[in-house]
């Protein structure tokens, strides 16, 4: 050992702080390893601010260290800053790992991830004592978000905590030159959870007999209940038709598409073609759903996913999930959320024997809790990028930068596809899909998730955010729980839009803004949905709109297609031709009990949706008449697009011409697929004459799109592509859903601003 006397002058020492998602995801190791390669001496902690480095060698050295601890990070980490503070060198050789310091502090937890290839080779080793060990995970890879019970993240505060380490698992927990020092979710066969079969009237089983006989049910065309690192499954045979049609008809889905898990990349692209970006998603460590162009398979049934071109893929992304494609027999399987219709997923085994009897003919289980469900993410690949369908395992909860601080705040987001979002500094977390707020178990399970959230992050909120529809569900429960704190309301587009600015740190002046969904409560009370917004933060100017037309019968109007057809020909004055599919798809009744209501304006809501005029046209096309699922008509409208044609011309104010031309078109003879795509190629085209109009005017040269509409690929890539070859700067949705499941980001970003002028003018209490 080096005495103080006898430091060399050339010797530096330095305190390097990281900051960012860089605990519980082996980041002192790491330090460890990459000192001791370096040569030089000192320590690594964990603290309140991140991992603190205090590094002693040459100065080359510790300026390698500087960079490398930061370019070389381990996998999960996620490293904001590196800051670098002189010290006075000590001398020493040794580089020690000392224990976290106490602090309440911010440590951000990382969401759960697909097995890494190093457990993937251990696993597939025989020799390994972890071979074939379906709960097998070390620090770079595993469940974490779903396991953690609290904080500090530690074995006792998850779900693991009923499972000590064996000896041999202690010994690499306490290895720093161990993959799994400190990993806490480790276990092995010997110490960790284990796998459980559960049929009706058959013998319970576990371990590898769980498995087989999990697996023989499979083969046999039977549907089972698998528990993921979210939540439950239903799994089936994707090609075996009979137990695919058995599977939709016990949820009660209609025709709305499953999602498939491929065995490997190679099944992948044989049942869907896979570009570039698209492998990489597929293969990632988040593993979404990606959705891709399917081709023509055996190994898929057309009951997958009738009427859609697309296929939802995934590949394995747990030990257990390998298992169940080692041995002869399906190559792809059905892999949908174990709820039933409308519920959240189902987590818990005993709950899932209950809840899932009518929908499962057995249970393959396991002993390892997962505290809060986590459905799969789906992705979308839009002009080479990725655009998020829903944000969910493998995302949540890694939180978005802000461009300013917020003070702390939760946002509630919308009724469907909620998710919710907490606010504090520069960090927003938005939550993991949470479901559609209709029923009192997805209310408790937003209840129970954003009390973890809150428990993870340490965001207090002061304010909460809310959209402003009167009814939302969500806004009851924090009008219920404002407990006193003020509760701001935000429109629902205004939210759209403030959210993909706030996903692009965008902090400049008002943008134009395309808002385009099904259903948005506008401030005038009509149902929004086509609006042309100049917003910014702090608000919005209604530029234009989808001229009203009268949604007939609420709900019963968004699930019959066909009756939105009418309503935009009514609008339109133009008559309801007897040749027309969307005419000749009503019963003389309902086209009397139609015009009716239409003539009288009996429960008809005015509305500019975006998402009813898809709905229209692709009635009037005769793609879709009647919806059984969420945007059901705008999803096989855009599936038919093909061929050649040039958009049809018309203008917000006045869709009538609109729809004139197309049912000129149907009355030609003209095919569906010429029709939708010269529908999507002329809104992108009025998108981008509305755009250059509005900065004639305003001299604004940003635009902004958001929206449920915008999961449309055809019309975000010629949008996009149109607004760029006219000199616009655009901003989309990359890293959230444009949906509903985007709002509360949107939400929170705008309440920030009101709840900073609230306190500058000492203006108090409610404001919705
Ligand atoms: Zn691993
Ligand atoms: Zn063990
Ligand atoms: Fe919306």
């Amino acid at each position: 050992m080096v005495g103080a006397t006898a430091v060399s002058v050339s010797r530096v020492r330095a305190r390097i702080t990281v900051s960012g998602v860089v605990q519980g995801v082996g980041f002192r190791p790491f330090v460890y390893a990459l000192a001791r390669e370096l040569g030089l001496s000192g320590q690594v902690c964990n603290d309140a601010a991140g991992v603190i480095a205090e590094v002693e060698g040459s100065s080359g050295a510790v300026a390698v260290f500087g960079v490398r601890v930061r370019t070389d990070a381990p996998p999960l980490a996620v490293v904001e800053s590196v800051e670098r503070e002189e010290l006075p060198a000590r001398g020493g050789t040794a580089f020690v790992i000392r224990d976290s310091t106490a602090g309440a502090g911010r440590t951000l937890v990382s969401p759960d991830v697909a097995t890494c290839n190093d457990c993937l080779a251990e696993f597939a080793d025989p020799a390994d004592r972890r071979y074939r060990h379906p709960f097998i995970t070390c620090t770079n890879c595993g469940p974490r978000f779903t396991i953690i019970t609290g904080l500090p993240y530690d074995r006792p505060a998850t779900t693991m905590a009923g499972f000590p380490l064996c000896a041999e698992c202690s010994a690499e927990y306490s290895d720093p030159g161990d993959r799994r020092f400190h990993a806490q979710p480790i276990a092995c066969p010997s110490c960790g959870p284990r796998l459980t079969f559960t049929q009706p009237g058959a013998v319970t089983s576990y371990g590898e007999d769980a498995l087989a006989a999990a697996h023989q049910l499979l083969v046999s065309g039977a549907i089972l209940a698998v528990k993921g690192l979210g939540g439950f499954h239903l799994v089936c045979d994707a090609s075996d038709h009979d137990a695919v049609a058995t599977l939709r008809k016990r949820k009660d889905r209609g025709d709305k598409p499953f999602a498939v898990m491929a065995a490997d990349l190679a099944t992948a692209r044989c049942i869907a073609q896979v570009s570039d970006g698209e492998e990489a998603l597929l293969t990632g460590h988040q593993r979404p759903i990606v959705l891709l162009r399917r081709t023509a398979s055996a190994a898929v049934c057309s009951a997958v996913a009738p009427g859609n071109p697309d296929l939802g893929v995934m590949l394995p992304y747990t030990p257990l999930h390998r298992l169940l494609f080692d041995q002869p027999g399906p190559s792809v399987l059905v892999m949908t959320s174990g709820n039933v219709s409308g519920e959240p997923i189902v987590v818990d085994d005993s709950e899932a024997l209950v809840r899932l009897a009518p929908l499962a003919d057995a249970w393959l289980g396991h002993d390892r809790g997962i505290h809060v469900p986590c459905d799969d993410s789906v992705v979308r690949v839009v002009d080479g990028d990725e655009l998020p369908v829903r944000r969910s395992r493998g995302y949540a909860p890694y939180p978005i930068n802000l461009a300013t601080p917020v003070r702390p705040a939760l946002a509630v987001g919308g009724d469907l596809k909620n998710t919710f979002c907490l606010g504090e500094g520069r960090y927003a977390w938005l939550s993991a899909h949470v479901g559609d707020m209709d029923d009192l178990a997805t209310l408790d399970a937003f209840a129970k998730a954003e009390e973890h959230l809150e428990l993870l992050t340490g965001v207090r909120p002061e304010v909460l955010v809310v959209d402003k529809h009167p009814s939302y569900r969500s806004r009851q429960w924090a009008q219920l729980h404002a407990a006193g704190r003020p509760v701001i309301g935000v429109q629902h587009h205004h939210a759209h839009l403030a959210s993909v600015l706030a996903e692009h740190s965008y902090d400049g002046p008002p943008v134009i803004g395309f808002a385009f969904d099904g259903t948005g409560y506008g401030d005038d009370g009509a149902v929004w949905g086509g609006e042309v917004l100049l917003a910014d933060y702090n608000g919005f100017d209604r530029y234009t709109h989808l001229a009203y037309v009268p949604l007939p019968g609420g709900d019963a109007g968004v699930q019959n297609p066909c009756r939105m057809a009418l309503a935009h020909l009514f609008a339109a004055g133009i008559p309801w031709d007897p040749r027309l599919p969307a005419v000749q798809t009503c019963s003389g009744e309902e086209l009397a009990l139609l015009e009716a209501q239409l003539d009288r304006n009996l429960a008809c809501a005015p509305t500019s949706s975006m998402g009813r005029l898809f709905d229209a046209i692709a009635s009037l096309a005769g793609v879709c008449h009647r919806a059984g699922y969420e945007a059901q008509a705008a999803i096989e409208l855009e599936g038919v697009a093909a061929g050649a044609g040039v958009g049809y011309r018309f203008e917000f104010e006045a869709p009538g011409e609109l729809l004139g031309a197309v049912v000129r078109d149907v009355l030609d003879g003209v095919e569906a697929g010429v029709i939708s795509l010269r529908f999507h190629l002329g809104l992108a085209e009025l998108m981008v004459r509305t755009a250059e109009r509005i900065r004639a005017d305003r001299g604004i040269n940003t635009v902004a799109l958001s929206g449920g509409v915008f999961v449309n690929k055809l019309l975000l890539e010629a949008s996009c592509r149109g607004l760029a070859a006219a000199g616009f700067v655009v901003l989309r949705h990359r890293r959230v859903p444009p949906t509903d499941a985007g709002i509360a980001l949107g939400q929170l970003a705008v309440a920030a601003r009101r709840a900073a002028r609230m306190t500058e003018d000492k203006e108090q209490g409610i404001c919705v």
